[in-house]
C-alpha cells in the first residue's frame, strides 16, 4: 500500500527536533511490506497542513500523521483531518473519563483545552491512549486512510504497540518475512559485486546491502501469500547468500558482533582478556554490554603509559625501545603478557595512534592489533590514513572484534 508519513510541527522546521517519529514509522512501516513514499514535515499552520494533507492524498492511500494532537490552540491535525474526510466531531466518553481520572490524580482543576482533546472525529477508529491524554485515531473514506497519532515519542511508540500496528494488519495483502544478515571485513560496494548473481534481477525475495559504521548488513526480505512461503523463500535465498559471501558473515539473525563474540566465548567455555591502549578499555567494556559477560570477561588491562605496558602486562621495555611502543611486536607482547597475568585462555590486545597526533616518525592511524592463543600469537595491522580520533577508536573496536570472532570461530 502507498503510504505517506506527515509530521506536523513548526519545532521540526526549527531544527529544534529531530523527526525521529518518521524514521521510526518509516522502519516499521516497511518491515510490514508497505511502500512508504514520502515524508512530509510542515509547520503548525491550517493552511499549509491542508495542503501538504491533499497533496500526500493525490498519490498515496495511507497518511499517518504525528504531533498536533495536544490541548493547546497550535493543534489543529484532528480538526484538519475531519474536515477533509467530511466528518464532524463528537465527544469521546471513553477519554473524559480517562482525562477526569488523570486530573483527579493530579489534584488538578481539568480546564476547558484539556477536554479538546476528548473530541474525535465522527466514525473514526480511537486509540485509546494509556501513555499519555490524546487519542490516536484512524479515519477512512473512499479508500484513503488517515492515521493520527500523538507528537511525544514514547506515546507514539505506546500507541504502535497497541493498536496502531494490528490496525494496520488489515491492509497487507501479502505475509512479509524477512532477515538482517551482518557482515565484516568487506565494503559496500565488494558485497553487492560478490551478490550481483541474486541482486540482480530480483522481485521477491529482495535483497538490499546498507553500509553501516565500519560493517555491512544485508535485508533479505520476502512477501508471499502465507507467512511460510515467505520464510521458506527468505530461507533459500540465504543459502545462495551463504555461498557467495559465507567468510564475510558473523550473523545470520542481525546480532551485534560483540553479542555474537560473547555467545562463542560462552558455548566454547573461553576467557578472554584484553590489554588496550589507545582504546582505552572499549573493547572491555563493549564486551560488558552484553548480559552474561561475566562468564567469559575475569579481569582487563588499560595499559596507557609504555610505564604501564611493563609493568602491568610485562612487555619487556627493550623491546618498547627497539621497536617503538606503537609496533607488532609491542602489541604481541602485551597480548601475550596479558593472557599470563590473567590466566585467560585469549588475549587481544591495541597499541596504536588514535591521533589527531602520532609521535615523531609515525603517522596518526597507525595501530596493531596483538592476540594470544593457545600456541598462537600473531597481530593485525590495522593501520588507517586517518587522524579522526573518534573514528580511529569505533574502527579499532570493531577490529578488535573481529580478530577475536575470527580466532574463536572455527
Ligand atoms: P501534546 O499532547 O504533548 O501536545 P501533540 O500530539 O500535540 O502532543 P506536539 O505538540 O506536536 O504533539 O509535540 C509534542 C512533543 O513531541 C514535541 O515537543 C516534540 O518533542 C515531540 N515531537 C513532535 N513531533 C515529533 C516528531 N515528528 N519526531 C520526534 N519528536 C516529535
Ligand atoms: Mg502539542
Amino acid at each position: 500500500m502507498k503510504t505517506s508519513i506527515l509530521a506536523v510541527g513548526t519545532e521540526l522546521l526549527f531544527g529544534q527536533t529531530v523527526n525521529t517519529n518518521a524514521t521510526f514509522l518509516s522502519d516499521k512501516l516497511n518491515h510490514m511490506g508497505f511502500d512508504v513514499m514520502y515524508h512530509f514535515v510542515v509547520g503548525d499552520n491550517p493552511a499549509r497542513l491542508k495542503a501538504k494533507l491533499e497533496e500526500a492524498f493525490s498519490d498515496t492511500d495511507l497518511v499517518i500523521m504525528t504531533g498536533g494532537l495536544g490541548p493547546t490552540q497550535d493543534d489543529l491535525t484532528k480538526e484538519m483531518v475531519a474536515e477533509y474526510m467530511g466528518r464532524g466531531m463528537y465527544l469521546d466518553a471513553n477519554v473524559m473519563d480517562q482525562l477526569n481520572e488523570f486530573f483527579e490524580k493530579l489534584g488538578r482543576k481539568m480546564t476547558e483545552n484539556n477536554v479538546k482533546q476528548a473530541y474525535l472525529p465522527e466514525g473514526c477508529t480511537p486509540f485509546y491512549n494509556a501513555s499519555g491524554t490524546a487519542p490516536g485515531f484512524a479515519l477512512r473514506a473512499d479508500g484513503k486512510t488517515a492515521i493520527c497519532l500523538p507528537g511525544p515519542p514514547r506515546e507514539l511508540k505506546w500507541l504502535w504497540d497497541n493498536g496502531v500496528r494490528e490496525y494496520l494488519e488489515q491492509f497487507m495483502e501479502k505475509k512479509m518475512f524477512y532477515r538482517v544478515i551482518r557482515t565484516i571485513g568487506i565494503g559496500e560496494s565488494d558485497l553487492e559485486t560478490l551478490l550481483m548473481p541474486v541482486i540482480d534481477g530480483q522481485t521477491d525475495p529482495t535483497v538490499a546491502t546498507y553500509a553501516k559504521e565500519g560493517e555491512c548488513t544485508l535485508r533479505v526480505a520476502s512477501q508471499r501469500d502465507t507467512i511460510e512461503e515467505a520464510e521458506q523463500a527468505v530461507q533459500e535465498m540465504t543459502a545462495r547468500i551463504d555461498e557467495l559471501v559465507g567468510d564475510f558473515i558473523y550473523s545470520y539473525d542481525d546480532e551485534d558482533l560483540k553479542e555474537v563474540v560473547v555467545r562463542i566465548l560462552k558455548e566454547k567455555g573461553l576467557k578472554i582478556t584484553s590489554a588496550e591502549s589507545c582504546t582505552g578499555g572499549s573493547f572491555a567494556a563493549a564486551i560488558t554490554d552484553v548480559a552474561g559477560a561475566s562468564e567469559v570477561l575475569s579481569s582487563a588491562y588499560v595499559t596507557y603509559s609504555n610505564e604501564s605496558k611493563v609493568r602491568e602486562v610485562d612487555v619487556p621495555a627493550e623491546l618498547i625501545e627497539r621497536f617503538g611502543v606503537v609496533s607488532p611486536q609491542v602489541a604481541e607482547a602485551m597480548a601475550e603478557g596479558a593472557r599470563a597475568r590473567s590466566g585467560a585462555d585469549i588475549a587481544v590486545s591495541i597499541t596504536g595512534y588514535a591521533g589527531p597526533e602520532a609521535d615523531p616518525g609515525h603517522e596518526a592511524g597507525e595501530a596493531y592489533i596483538g592476540f594470544a592463543m593457545g600456541d598462537k600469537t600473531g597481530h593485525h595491522d590495522i593501520s588507517t590514513s586517518r587522524n579522526d580520533r573518534k573514528w580511529n577508536r569505533n574502527y579499532y573496536l570493531l577490529r578488535m572484534l573481529r580478530a577475536v570472532y575470527m580466532l574463536i570461530n572455527r
